[in-house]
């Protein structure tokens, strides 16, 4: 778009010799900094656990507006004690649930395992929320306004490796684009400085910390419940170093063998047993679920065993089972949606939100969400779109998921739906698309270039330690970004899910 980019940027990469350099450059920087992933089975076997490959990029930050960037940011602690807020409300969240539990097996027993923990009284008053706010820019005549897509509760990724795209794209503007055929000057380019994977790590530092001191003179640690055969291990990799680096012991182990490794103590103290030395008892003072946040993850009676063992214990949770349920579409639809026409603000947002002046602030990061249970007038009014060919199209249709791949879009909602019990329709929110002006960029993605039209999708990180008995919130910080960018064809931009790329802002 015109407002946003000239005619010269990005520049066309017209000349193959030029654009080979530029490529070569990526691939070796991405691979000596730890912008990586572990490849796909598709691109390379690796049967001894040994390769990596760079992760797809854009091969220049994409143009993003200052004003929008800058308040996207500001905003940030304001939605996350807002969140810390809403965790709290075991009422307000019951009645939510509620409402979607009965087409969604998944959240009935998220719910459970809070029930019998509180059945027998929680024993940590303390949450970490590691969050991520996600947003889209949307064009209102002249004015440009961040729109939220969906706010993450639980394992919210990418920001060990936002933080290297970053640097990855200053680098390429100190050495590589003034050498351009059109080049870009160094001096041109207004690349924020995005410390993210620091951020969160001091997030966890926080929590860990608060946790005070361990019984019995055991180490204390930090414990990162990842997923089998995971393939974005780096990006969790550089939080764990950079935790470790501030001499805090941290642990991986995967979710599936939770209840292998760990015990309660007496205390309820979640121990960890390392399985390479058994002998060794560790507590873990924060774990940190970066898996556990889909269906995927309970395939076993066992899995949900091992969410409650950690539910129960005095582990500082990140996130806890109300903190992940609070990250439900469905909450961010009921915040968003006005009871009756004539209110002004929805009473949900006006009862969460920090405080008076915060209510418009985030009032206006809200796009129209509506709920599609036939009980409101706005839930009729939301399935009469959703069943329409016509109207379907400006919508996208969210189940109660994570981690990409779940939504519905635009002309398959009226099949979806037709072919979903009526009674199951509650547990979805009908959203409207954001459409953000398109920019040029290309992509490099296991080592081919995509050239063309992109859509950008900013994530602010925000990390928080809050007390859910008293309120009290003891760490509250704006811990960096994302942006994540796709190709203007792909409805989903999951990096993780391989429609999406790593990308940082040039502010315009
Ligand atoms: P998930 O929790 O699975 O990431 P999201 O709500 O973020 O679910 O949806 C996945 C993707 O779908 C987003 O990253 C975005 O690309 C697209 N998307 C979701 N909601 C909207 C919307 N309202 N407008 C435009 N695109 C959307
Ligand atoms: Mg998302
Ligand atoms: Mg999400």
């Amino acid at each position: 778009m015109a407002y946003l980019t000239g005619p010269n940027y990005p520049p066309v990469l017209d000349n193959t010799a030029e654009t080979e350099r530029l490529v070569q450059t990526v691939k070796d920087w991405s691979i000596a900094n730890g912008l990586a992933i572990r490849p796909p089975p598709a691109v390379a076997a690796d049967a001894d656990g040994i390769l990596a490959i760079p992760a797809p990029v854009t091969l220049f930050p994409s143009p993003f507006p200052k004003s929008c960037f800058e308040e996207a940011k500001a905003i940030q602690t304001t939605y996350n004690e807002l969140y810390a807020r809403i965790s709290r409300d075991e009422e307000f969240l019951g009645k939510v649930v509620e409402e979607v539990a009965g087409g969604d097996e998944f959240i009935a027993n998220l719910w459970q395992v809070h029930q019998r923990v509180k059945g027998e009284g929680y024993v940590q008053p303390l949450t970490l929320g590691l969050f991520r706010s996600d947003y889209m820019v949307h064009k209102d005549g002249d004015n440009l306004q961040i729109k939220q897509v969906e706010f993450n509760t639980i394992a919210s990724s990418f920001g060990g490796l936002s933080s290297k795209t970053s640097l990855l794209h200053k680098h390429l503007a100190a050495t590589e684009y003034p050498l351009l055929n059109t080049p870009i000057p160094s001096s041109s380019l207004n690349l924020p400085f995005n410390d993210s994977a620091k951020g969160l790590a001091a997030g966890i530092a926080a929590a860990y910390r608060a946790y005070g001191p361990s019984l019995q003179d055991r180490p204390a640690c930090v414990l990162f419940l990842v997923q089998d055969g995971e393939r974005n291990v780096f990006d969790q990799r550089h939080l764990e170093y950079a935790l470790q680096s501030e001499g805090i012991p941290v642990f991986r182990l995967p979710f599936s063998q939770v209840l292998q490794h760990t015990t309660l103590g007496e205390g309820r103290e979640l121990l960890y047993r390392p399985p390479h030395n058994p002998g060794h008892v560790f507590e873990a003072a924060v774990t940190y679920l970066r898996a556990g946040y889909g269906p995927g993850d309970y395939t076993s009676p066992d899995a949900w065993e091992a969410r409650y063992q950690i539910e129960k214990s005095k582990t500082i949770a990140c996130p806890s089972v109300l903190t992940q349920l609070a990250g439900m579409k469905k909450v961010q639809q009921v915040l968003a949606t006005p009871e009756t026409d004539n209110e002004q603000a929805p009473a949900a947002l006006r009862r969460f939100a920090p405080s008076e002046e915060a209510v418009p602030r985030l009032l206006k990061t809200f796009t129209n969400i509506y709920p599609m249970s036939p009980s409101t007038p706005a839930g009729r009014f939301a399935q009469s779109l959703a069943t329409s060919p016509e109207h379907s199209l400006r919508y996208v249709l969210k189940p109660q998921r994570e981690g990409g791949g779940n939504n519905v879009y635009r002309s398959a909602i009226p099949a979806f739906l037709s072919k979903t019990p009526k009674e199951h329709w509650g547990s979805y929110i009908l959203m409207e698309l954001i459409t953000p002006p398109a920019v040029r960029n290309v992509i490099l993605r296991n080592g081919k270039i995509e050239r063309g039209g992109v859509i950008c999708e900013l994530g602010v990180y925000g990390t928080c330690v809050w007390d859910r008995v008293t309120g009290e919130v003891k760490y509250n910080e704006e811990a960096g970004y994302l942006l994540r960018t796709k190709g203007e064809a792909s409805e989903e931009g999951g990096v993780a899910a391989g429609y999406g790329c790593m990308d940082s802002v040039c502010l315009v």
